[in-house]
């Protein structure tokens, strides 16, 4: 299948993890991609791997998706050198998890800037662009601890339920220009953001999952190409759980 022949699409934190992961999904159906992350050797890497598999299909960026005024210039570079955007996938996120009672005001910012704002900051800098484009798509990836909440995550599960509420509000302002725009919450994945929990807290995850186990950064990819493909074009303001069963 070549759902995006045609088509340039940008992942933000694409370095890694499931964005990296999406980025090789579209790239493998014909995307032109842009691979962003802060870090120019992850991105840099990424793009490597993805163009190793389809040749001349993906372009490192490195940007900081909190930083206003350079979202700003990336959205020039990419429209110069990859052409008018049509999916914009919001996949940048960090963690800085704490109990409340020890969080700091570091910890809130830094969370709710790269998560939150920085979905702002890309949807303000391709709005336009998107707005003609054919098939127009943004996709944010939020998480279920966005719609049920998790301690020792209020900052980050603020800012998912925030990337919720801005992905419908986005959804009724641009959808009479037919762009649509979706979440996808996913559950616990493997990637290097879970490596981080101990083997007693993924036993106690895995507990509440009814299909018992995480999920693969693939799962979450072919979820995501489904909501950016042409099929996805009647569906808007969603938001969809790939968590096996975690928050049926
Ligand atoms: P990951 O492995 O930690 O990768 C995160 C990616 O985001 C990296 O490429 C990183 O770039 C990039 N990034 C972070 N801050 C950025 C910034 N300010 N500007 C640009 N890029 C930035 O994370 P993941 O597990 O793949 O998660 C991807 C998304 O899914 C996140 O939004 C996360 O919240 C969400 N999610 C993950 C899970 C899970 O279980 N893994 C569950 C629910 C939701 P650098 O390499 O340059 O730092």
């Amino acid at each position: 299948m070549q759902r995006f022949a045609n088509k340039t699409a940008v992942v933000t934190g694409g370095g890694r993890g499931i964005g990296q992961e999406i980025a090789r999904k579209l790239a493998s159906e014909g995307a032109k991609v842009a691979v962003v992350s802060r870090s120019a050797a992850s991105c840099g890497k990424a793009a490597e791997e993805i163009n190793a598999a389809f040749p001349g299909s993906a372009t490192a960026f490195a940007v900081d998706v909190a930083d206003h005024e350079a979202v700003q210039e990336l959205a020039k570079r990419i429209n110069d050198e990859l052409g008018p955007v049509n999916i914009l996938i919001n996949n940048a996120g960090v963690t800085r998890d704490g109990l409340l009672m020890r969080m700091k005001e570091e910890d809130w910012d830094t969370v709710l800037d790269t998560n939150l704002k920085g979905a702002f900051n890309t949807v303000k800098a391709f709005m336009r662009v998107l707005m003609k484009a054919e098939d127009p798509r943004i996709i944010n990836i939020a998480s279920v601890v966005g719609l049920i909440g998790n301690a020792g995550q209020a900052n980050y599960s603020a800012s998912k339920a925030g990337l919720i509420g801005f992905t419908k509000a986005v959804a009724r302002e641009l959808s009479g220009r037919k762009v649509t725009c979706n979440a996808v919450a996913p559950g616990f994945t493997k990637t290097d953001m879970t490596d981080e929990l101990t083997d007693a807290q993924k036993s106690a995850v895995i507990g509440n999952i009814p299909l018992g186990t995480f999920g693969e950064t693939q799962d979450i990819a072919e979820a995501v190409a489904f909501l950016a493909s042409p099929a996805a074009r009647y569906i808007t303001g969603q938001v969809l759980a790939v968590d096996g069963g975690m928050t049926m």
